[in-house]
């Protein structure tokens, strides 16, 4: 961001907040920015003012879940193991995909997933980085050596990245240990905090990368050493954000009820002070009550729709979530889908399953697109901790450009525009993109694209061999 003077944009159409929490549509907007930040919001300027800018403006999407290791695994694991394939079998596939994996590839990886995260829409992403150590367990000389070539991959690729380094102990409620294939997440609690300090040098000073931390899952990480975690942020991350793995399989809820008593969500929200600052991934099996709590507890939930539906995981009482104000969020977690359409389109079309009704998400006042789309935008900002997803004053300048001319969306009012992009998907209709100011343009994209995918596929050559 260095550019010294603010910059005008004038935006035929665009879905602005012209007051705190009112997003609505408005015609010539002039949108100023300044060092990566909107400056100010005129709508209705007859003038000419700035740059024009054709089509439909929008707040770009925040990705608030991210293993992008498992990029190189999406689509390989559709075949029968068992009689009864489960997520428990999907993640023995997955451990023996990690074995090999070295820094740089999973760099290859990274910034193949991140440009297309940026192609289909996603300005930042949460990047839940749990694989640390060497293909024997052991850590690298430099502990940072996975998160570095994580990060690198979005300043590549020109993504915001909020990276949260994972805590991950143990196999299941009932051990102190990991299993073979979850040696290269292990740390211990010190090698942990150490890991958080190497990232917080190379996070700081740096507008499009931020540190938050992660637990892996109630699972995976004792009570005691959560605590130690969270009272580590208090001191060393104060108000970072921190995101946890929590109730996605039945198996883990009856495990956490045998082991303490209590379901999942019940448990953290009894036993830790979660607030705003939490995400909870997944949080796919709660109990009214643990719904009613999670919503007023200002936690917002980070649905993986496509994965979800890919791992077979069960379904959110996402009606009930929204009617007590809950916050959410979407990811593309493994990776099986990264387009933020199919995972909206994948999270109502769950409830609609579920429910044999129509419209399940939306209200008397808002269409499904357009509420799921805000909720998210919105939602996702404050799972990540960064003014991003609404265009407003104060707010990161990261949107995106519809080309309301496109097949998909043609002849759509603005107020249809959202429902259209989502529900009626035909191609991609996003013409330009912004990330903290700067427009990606299509030609650097194509290039960049042509270096990644290319070094994706040799990746891919060498470890497929006969797959
Ligand atoms: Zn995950």
């Amino acid at each position: 961001m260095n550019e010294s003077n603010p910059r005008k944009f004038k935006f035929r159409s665009a879905l602005v907040e012209t007051a705190p929490g009112k997003p609505e549509w408005r015609n010539n907007v002039v949108v100023t920015i300044h060092a990566g930040q909107i400056i100010n919001v005129q709508p209705d300027v007859v003038d000419a003012v700035g740059t024009l800018v054709e089509g439909a403006a929008i707040p770009a999407m925040v990705n608030v879940h991210s293993h992008a290791f498992q990029r190189g695994f999406a689509g390989l694991s559709e075949f029968r193991t068992a009689s009864n394939d489960s997520f428990w079998t999907w993640r023995n596939l997955m451990y023996e995909f990690v074995r090999e994996l070295s820094p740089e590839d999973v760099f290859v990886i990274a910034r193949q997933v991140y440009l297309e995260m940026v192609i289909a829409g996603y300005s930042w992403v949460g990047e839940f980085h749990y694989l640390h150590n060497d293909p024997a367990g052991k850590p690298y000389a430099n502990r940072g050596e996975m998160a570095g070539a994580i990060l690198r991959a979005a300043d590549e690729t020109k993504i915001g990245i909020c990276l949260l380094p994972v805590l991950y102990q143990r196999s299941g409620f009932a051990t102190e240990h990991v299993e073979e294939g979850q040696l290269r997440f292990a740390l211990a609690n010190d090698d942990y905090f150490g890991l958080l300090e190497i990232c917080q040098k190379k996070t700081r000073n740096t507008p499009d990368a931020l540190l938050g931390m992660a637990i892996h899952s109630l699972r995976a990480v004792g009570r005691n050493s959560i605590a130690a975690a969270l009272e580590y942020r208090d001191a060393a991350l104060p108000d970072c954000p921190i995101h946890i793995h929590a109730a996605e399989q039945t198996q883990e809820l009856e495990d956490c009820l045998a082991a303490t008593g209590k379901r999942s969500i019940e448990y953290l929200l009894s036993t830790f002070a979660v607030d705003p600052r939490w995400c909870l991934i997944h949080a796919t099996h709660m109990n009214q009550s643990e719904t009613e709590n999670l919503a007023a507890s200002g936690a917002t939930v980070g649905l993986c729709p496509t994965t979800e539906a890919n791992l077979g995981d069960g379904f959110f009482p996402a009606q009930e979530f929204l009617s007590h104000n809950g916050s959410i969020s979407i990811g593309s977690d493994s990776h099986c889908s990264v387009d933020v359409r199919d995972e909206i389109r994948t999270l109502e079309y769950g409830q609609r399953l579920k429910t044999r009704n129509r419209s399940v998400l939306g209200t008397a006042t808002e269409s499904v697109g357009r509420r799921l789309y805000l909720a998210c935008s919105t939602g996702g900002g404050k799972a990540i901790g960064v003014a991003t997803g609404s265009i407003a004053i104060g707010f990161r300048a990261d949107m995106i450009v519809i080309n309301d001319q496109h097949p998909t969306i043609a002849g759509a009012a603005q107020d249809r525009l959202l429902d259209r992009l989502i529900f009626s998907n035909s191609g991609n209709p996003i013409s330009k993109r912004m990330i903290g100011g700067q427009w990606i343009g299509d030609s650097e994209l194509q290039s960049a694209w042509q270096k990644s995918s290319d070094e994706f596929f040799n990746l891919n050559r060498r470890f497929l061999g006969s797959r």
